[in-house]
């Protein structure tokens, strides 16, 4: 080990004029686009004038383009970038001698910055172009929270106002969240609240109810079209996130090059599939351009299997059913993954720029169950020192199970995969799992059949 270990070093990071200069768009080398987004009224393609009211103009310009394979990063991001990136591909030297493993295993950790999380990348370029439109504040919904944390982070540097609709249960059950969110400037409201006519609605007809994303992103919606100068921003499944988080990939992308390593296997967690989107998106392109081959895995959880177990299809992206039609593989909106799921990547739904991959095989999906997942955490944590979220430890798990696959066959593959961020804020979840009290509660075929059937009727 200690030869090899002079070669390449347990962190490779890239020099201030290495970084990439310009996001790339996977779409535009995807010879078979992905769908597009559907106005749920008129069954038609959601024009840039329907979006406009909801979203940024130059984000629905990215939303919207199929075409342009590099998207320069904006100066002013660029320069928020430097203060927390690039981030470190890190040699998992450790684990790899844990496991016993020929394997090269390669994470890229996304964790280094308040927010604790990948979702920081995005929400600083969403920040920046409603700043650029010289609009006054945006609005978001945040479940656990990592988004709404990231956005306010991004939000303060521009001088933008942030309101936030959180989720009650978890306004009520994560205090710290709501104190860092807080702490930047944004507003946070626990949703449903009696500020909307839509949080009036569901308060009145579900008296007591500690709230949903569907209706916290319906809130969002409200305020932001009703309100002079703001504009909704959503961290995950749209088009224009995976852009942003493309600067995961072509970072992992150069670092590697750097040092003439060719990845073998690359693998991320997937709830709404920004990450995971970022990260591949440059293997991927070689892959669609027939420059190189990649396998690629998403791993989602075996409680919330959108991509094992879901269909192709068009579905609402909330579970109130206000927001636009996307074509993605679904578990249906209605779909809620068991209460006694904690390990995060909850969504029902997948990104259509994913979907579209996965359907046309050009990569794998997995599901795990939540106890191995967390098994794989402390694995992870008691060698490799990061406390890691309970939905990078997906990546962790299927990472280990392919090291260990080497480990049979004796071959030396390059493992490379995401470590989407930090598991501070998730310490109820590891208790559960420190006290015994994990288990695995899988949908039923029954369950999910039932959520297909109300699956909205297109004809597109
Ligand atoms: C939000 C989040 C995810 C999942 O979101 P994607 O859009 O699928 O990337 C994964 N890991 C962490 C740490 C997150 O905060």
């Amino acid at each position: 080990m200690s030869a090899e270990m002079n070669k390449i070093p347990y962190k490779i990071y890239l020099e201030e004029n290495e970084m990439p200069k310009a996001y790339y768009n996977l779409r535009a080398d995807m010879p078979i686009k992905p769908a597009p987004l559907l106005n749920p009224g008129t069954g038609k393609p959601l024009t840039f004038e329907e979006m406009q009211p909801i979203f940024c103009d130059e984000l629905i310009k990215q939303e919207l383009d199929n075409d342009t394979q590099y998207i320069p990063i904006p100066q002013e991001v660029a320069d928020f970038y430097k203060m927390y990136r690039p981030s470190p591909l890190v040699r998992a030297y450790c684990l790899e001698k844990a496991l016993d493993t020929p394997a090269h295993i390669y994470y890229k950790f996304e964790g280094n910055n308040t927010s604790g999380s990948h979702k920081l990348n995005s929400a600083i370029a969403q920040a920046y172009y409603a700043k650029q439109q010289g609009l006054k504040g945006v609005t978001t919904e945040t479940g656990a929270g990592q988004w709404g944390t990231a956005l306010s982070m991004a939000c303060s540097y521009f001088g933008l106002d942030l309101k936030v609709f959180m989720v009650k249960v978890s306004y009520e059950q994560k205090p710290f969240r709501r104190e860092v969110m807080r702490t930047y400037g944004a507003s946070v409201t626990p949703s449903p609240s009696m500020e909307t006519a839509v949080g009036r609605r569901i308060n009145e007809e579900f008296p007591g109810t500690t709230g949903s994303l569907g209706c916290a992103i319906s809130e969002a919606v409200e305020v932001a079209t009703t309100t002079e100068g703001y504009r909704y921003e959503l961290g995950s499944v749209l088009n224009q996130v995976l852009l942003h988080q493309s600067i995961i990939g072509l970072e992992t992308k150069a670092a590697l090059d750097k040092y003439g390593i060719k990845a073998d296997i690359v693998i991320g967690c997937a709830g709404g599939g920004s990450n995971l989107g970022g990260l591949i998106a440059p293997f991927m392109g070689e892959k669609l351009r027939g420059e190189a081959d990649y396998r690629i895995i998403a791993v989602e959880p075996a409680s919330c299997p959108s991509f094992t177990r879901g269909i192709y299809a068009y579905d609402f992206c909330d579970t109130g059913k206000v927001s636009p039609l996307a074509k993605m593989y679904t578990l249906g909106s209605g779909f809620i993954p068991s209460a006694n799921h904690a390990g995060g990547l909850r969504f029902h739904g997948m990104s259509p720029v994913l979907s579209e991959l996965y359907d046309e095989g050009l990569m794998e999906a997995i599901a795990v169950e939540q106890t191995s997942v967390f098994e794989a955490a402390e694995k992870f944590a008691r060698v490799e020192g990061i406390l890691p979220a309970p939905e990078s430890s997906h990546a962790i798990k299927v990472a280990i199970d392919e090291a260990l696959k080497c480990k049979e066959t004796g071959e030396a593959k390059n493992i490379v995969f995401g470590l989407t961020g930090t598991g501070y804020f998730d310490l109820v979840a590891y208790q559960k799992y420190n006290d015994g009290e994990m288990s695995d509660i899988i949908p039923t075929d029954e369950e999910l059949q039932a959520s297909f059937a109300k699956l909205p009727k297109v004809n597109a």
